[in-house]
């Protein structure tokens, strides 16, 4: 341990995904494992992190914005600013050069050598943001995990698939894989401190191969069935090219297996998915869902929805429309597409208009909310189990929970029932959440 960040208060901003959730996680434990300690509020802090998101044009520019407000916090009183994730990786020092006042930008393979680089900033300002190409064991523990019932747990890292809309091949590198056994200790580690959910990470978690002998995801899946303690198994995301029958067999196999999946279509015409080289079809996607509906029933679909992608015409488009209806996801993530630096459908020209993107966006979102605001009220009167994930901020007999299948439920209880398992009453539905009443005494 250093001297230097004993005691000092650090805060971390996190703009996107899961995985940045988690590398933000491995940040803090980093942090902590020196000494310093998290801070409440980003005003109270000496160390700033702000871990980015590079996959849309919209995520950068929030983060700049961020910046901005920070630089003038920093004129006010001593701060080191840093920027980690993956614009980092991407820009490196062209963050400096915008003079924003960053003391570092640290690359998502760098973070173990954080307390180094830390201590560097002190002769100017430090950019770390090598790839590395192997998986890279981190220590046990060193995670400081936000949740105490559910953890996320990275089994791969980085991308082999080159959508050509997507900048995550560059910023987060090609595939690497954890061993199977350095999942296997977490995952027991987990359950000896009581966690009720593990949700494994990766950009594409179907690809998994254990780089020390021949396990694939479906053998994953398998060994971790045969660790007693969380109940609830969950990963994403799946990505609809790499989803073999072993997997299916695998989730049918396992009652633990949450009956939920992220499965991205990112558009439903054949023709967009060509250019997109997403690698399947819309008749494609479609037989993918029939199996999986057809071993796994009530199982729970959600989606990612690119609008405007270079060259898609309204007929294109209609074709999205028309698979969210034929499907019915239970939820999904939509944007509008926007040229990512370094991708191949940036070589070419945005050329639907903003215009055009900014209604479809709306005509896709409008459309989900009337299918979920639908599925929700099919769930009123039925019994569900949720896993109780806390009180509210404000309002300790609050709660929030989740399904099964990933629906959030809000409901009252008295006394703090954190992390159990509870079978509720759906009593309402909104577009976004359901609210239960408890059915039954909590197990
Ligand atoms: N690995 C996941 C997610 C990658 S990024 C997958 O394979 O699906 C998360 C989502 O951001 C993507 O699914 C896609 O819908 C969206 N996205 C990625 N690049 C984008 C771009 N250039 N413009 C708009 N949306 C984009
Ligand atoms: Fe990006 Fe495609 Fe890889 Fe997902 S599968 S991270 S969308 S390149």
């Amino acid at each position: 341990m250093s001297n230097d960040l004993v005691g000092r208060l650090f805060f971390i901003r996190t703009f996107g995904c899961q995985m940045n959730e988690n590398d933000s996680e491995k940040i803090a434990g980093v942090l902590a494992a020196e000494g310093a300690r998290p801070a409440g509020r980003a005003e109270d802090a000496d160390i700033l992190i702000i871990n980015s998101c590079a996959v849309r044009a919209k995520s950068e520019e929030k983060m700049y914005s961020y910046l901005g407000r920070l630089a003038q916090m920093k004129a006010r009183r001593p701060l080191l600013i840093g920027v980690a994730g993956c614009i980092a990786q991407i820009e490196g020092d062209r963050i400096l050069s915008r003079r924003l006042g960053v003391d570092f930008v640290i690359g998502p393979d760098e973070y173990l050598k954080l307390p180094e680089i830390l201590a560097r900033t002190d002769a100017g300002p430090v950019v770390a943001a090598e790839q590395v190409a192997a998986w890279q064991e981190a220590p046990p523990r060193l995670l400081a995990r936000q949740s105490p019932i559910s953890a996320f747990v990275t089994i791969m890292e980085g991308c082999d698939n080159f959508c050509s809309y997507c900048i995550v091949p560059m910023a987060r590198g090609r595939e690497k894989f954890r061993p199977l056994e350095s999942i296997r200790a977490e995952v027991e580690d987990l359950a000896r401190r009581g966690y009720r959910e593990i949700q494994f990470l990766g950009q594409n978690v179907n690809s998994y191969r254990d780089p020390d002998g021949r396990a694939d995801f479906a053998r994953l899946l398998a060994e971790m069935e045969r660790i007693p303690g969380p109940e609830w198994i969950r990963f994403l995301t799946s990505h609809p090219r790499s989803f073999g029958p072993s997997i299916i067999e695998a989730m049918a196999a396992s009652p633990r297996i949450c009956r939920q999946l992220h499965l991205p279509i990112q558009s439903g015409s054949s023709s967009v998915l060509a250019r997109m080289n997403r690698g399947y079809s819309r008749a494609d996607y479609l037989g993918l869902v029939a199996r999986l509906r057809e071993r796994l029933p009530g199982l729970c679909l959600s989606t990612d929805i690119i609008v405007g992608f270079p060259g898609e015409t309204e007929e294109e488009f209609l074709e999205t429309l028309a698979i969210l209806e034929e499907i019915r996801f239970t939820s999904i993530f939509s944007f509008r597409y926007s040229p990512r630096p370094g991708t191949a459908a940036a070589r070419g020209p945005d050329d639907v208009p903003l215009e055009v993107k900014r209604r479809r966006l709306i005509e896709v979102q409008t459309l989900q909310k009337r299918l979920q605001t639908e599925f929700h009220r099919s769930l009123i009167g039925r019994t569900l189990k949720v896993l109780a994930l806390g009180p509210g901020k404000k309002d300790a007999t609050a709660f929030s929970g989740r399904t099964e299948g990933g629906q959030v439920v809000n409901f009252r209880a008295e006394g703090d029932v954190t992390g159990r398992f509870l079978d509720l009453e759906i009593i309402g539905a909104g577009p976004y959440s359901l609210r239960g009443a408890p059915a039954s005494l909590p197990s």
